[in-house]
């Protein structure tokens, strides 16, 4: 085991959507290839802003997409607990510290008193400094109070190992609040104390803790902890690549994807990838692959942009991938309710067909319906059609009774029907587009499906016929 150690420190706020899933893949990954530690950590000191059951939600999240950590709430770890509410009493002794060496201050004002002055600040078109109104003397902590850090204020340069050489001036440190009146402990604060405690030697998170890096910094000076090293994530960006993607551009709740059916190893490749390459066209990387290349250095500097369409197609991919009897076993949960009444074999031939093009499980009643049966007739497929739209009900009838009399005689084999199939074009002196495209619809009554010969052999004879017959009589 190395002492690589990252860790992954969700709010418990509500649930993960690929932003927050990545941020933790990459943590997990630096850990996995580095033959490290992964940790997760609960940061839940914002009492206001918990949702309960996310603590649940996010574990479960993590584990579908198959990162798993190695110390954490659940399972314990020689730097337990993992819970921030259950630490308070090391922030506070940790607190009080930087009160003993001069660095810590109670905050002599009211809610009030602070708005007067920042009103002020606002009003002469100052920048409103806390430090700038520090009180000379300080009170004694009585352990209640909130407590500010007294702050140093210099200017900082910092190596971030994905955005490189970091400068910002003196102005941006000012002195934040470390403990609240509520006896919780802020971020601001207890991240640093825990990540120092736990050892963590990477801090993977994402670019919106960038600004709050110097205040940061600051306060590893007071406390003397050398700080780990800085690994920060640009955003994950809507679409457009323009803004940081939100709920309005289908950031959606990861285990929503569970739900629709995609694969844990899709997910997985889709999110190392949104943001990272190994520097070649290669887009599918098995887990294996992803921790032996995965490279900090590689990590895109500017934020990469979520693309739906791609998650789809590396899921369709993973899809077409397995054996029959793998996706079988993964789609059982997923059938309509109408295949109940058919067995194991009829319904790995059904998926046998549609697996080509099934892009996440949860499609497979849409794709599959009407081999378990009769969708309603649905005469816009006919007239919307654009080889159908022209034949009048006269010839469409003709046609079928055709076709009728000709698959009366087939025995249903994928080959006979082809043969078939391909005379019946001659004999009608129709199109395929027009004559299969007839027949697949009045066969089927479904917007699309697998190849013809194939639906039929598998709808088998007489279905497939009663089908055609009740149209066309
Ligand atoms: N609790 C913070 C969040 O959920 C974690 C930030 C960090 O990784 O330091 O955003």
């Amino acid at each position: 085991m190395s002492d690589i150690r990252t860790r992954f420190a969700p709010s418990p706020t509500g649930f993960l959507h690929v932003g927050g899933v990545r941020t933790a893949l990459y943590a997990w990954l630096i850990a996995r290839q580095g033959n490290g530690q992964f940790i997760l950590r609960i940061e839940d000191t914002d009492k206001v802003r918990e949702v309960e059951g996310s603590i649940k939600h996010i574990m479960d999240s993590l584990r579908f997409v198959g990162i798993n950590w190695d110390e954490g709430p659940d399972i314990g770890g020689n730097f337990e607990p993992y819970k921030q509410s259950q630490r308070l009493e090391t922030y506070k002794q940790w607190a009080q510290t930087l009160v003993d060496s001069g660095r810590a201050y109670p905050d002599p004002y009211t809610q009030e008193e602070l708005n007067g002055l920042r009103e002020k600040s606002k009003s002469e078109k100052k920048p409103f400094l806390f430090r700038d109104h520090r009180p000379e003397k300080f009170d004694k902590w009585d352990g209640k109070a909130t407590l500010r850090f007294k702050s140093d204020p210099k200017p900082y340069t910092w190596h971030d190992e994905v955005l490189g050489k970091l400068s910002t001036g003196p102005e941006v440190v000012d002195d934040f609040i470390i403990m609240k009146s509520d006896g919780f402990p802020t971020y601001n604060f207890c991240h640093i104390i825990d990540d120092h405690l736990m050892k963590i030697t990477h801090v993977v998170r994402s670019q919106e803790f960038i600004s709050s890096t110097p205040k940061f910094l600051n306060l590893y000076e007071a406390l003397e902890f050398n700080h780990p090293k800085f690994v920060t994530l640009p955003f994950v960006m809507g679409p457009d690549g323009k803004k940081k993607l939100s709920k309005r551009d289908g950031a959606k709740d990861i285990l929503d994807y569970q739900k629709e059916g995609y694969d844990p190893r899709a997910l997985m490749n889709f999110l190392a990838t949104l943001g990272w390459n190994d520097g070649t066209t290669q887009e599918i990387f098995s887990e294996e692959e992803l921790i032996e290349k995965f490279d900090i250095s590689r990590i895109n500097k500017s934020g990469a942009s979520f693309d739906e369409q791609r998650l789809i197609w590396m899921n369709g991919h993973y899809i077409r991938s397995m054996s029959i009897e793998e996706l079988y076993d993964k789609v059982r949960d997923y059938w309509p309710k109408s295949a109940d009444n058919f067995d194991d074999v009829y319904k790995m031939k059904v998926l046998g067909l549609v697996q080509e093009r099934l892009k996440f499980y949860s499609e497979i009643p849409s794709l599959t319906n009407f081999f378990f049966e009769d969708l309603e007739i649905n005469e816009s497929l006919i007239k919307d059609n654009k080889f159908l739209k022209n034949l009048s009900d006269q010839e469409i009838n003709n046609l079928l009774q055709i076709v009728t009399k000709s698959l009366s005689g087939s025995d249903f084999s994928v080959e006979d029907l082809s043969n078939r199939l391909n005379s019946l074009l001659s004999e009608t002196n129709k199109k395929p587009g027009e004559l299969f495209s007839l027949i697949r619809i009045v066969s089927t009554w479904a917007p699309s499906s697998p190849p013809l010969a194939e639906s039929l052999s598998v709808l088998g004879k007489k279905r497939t016929i009663d089908r055609i017959s009740n149209y066309s009589i």
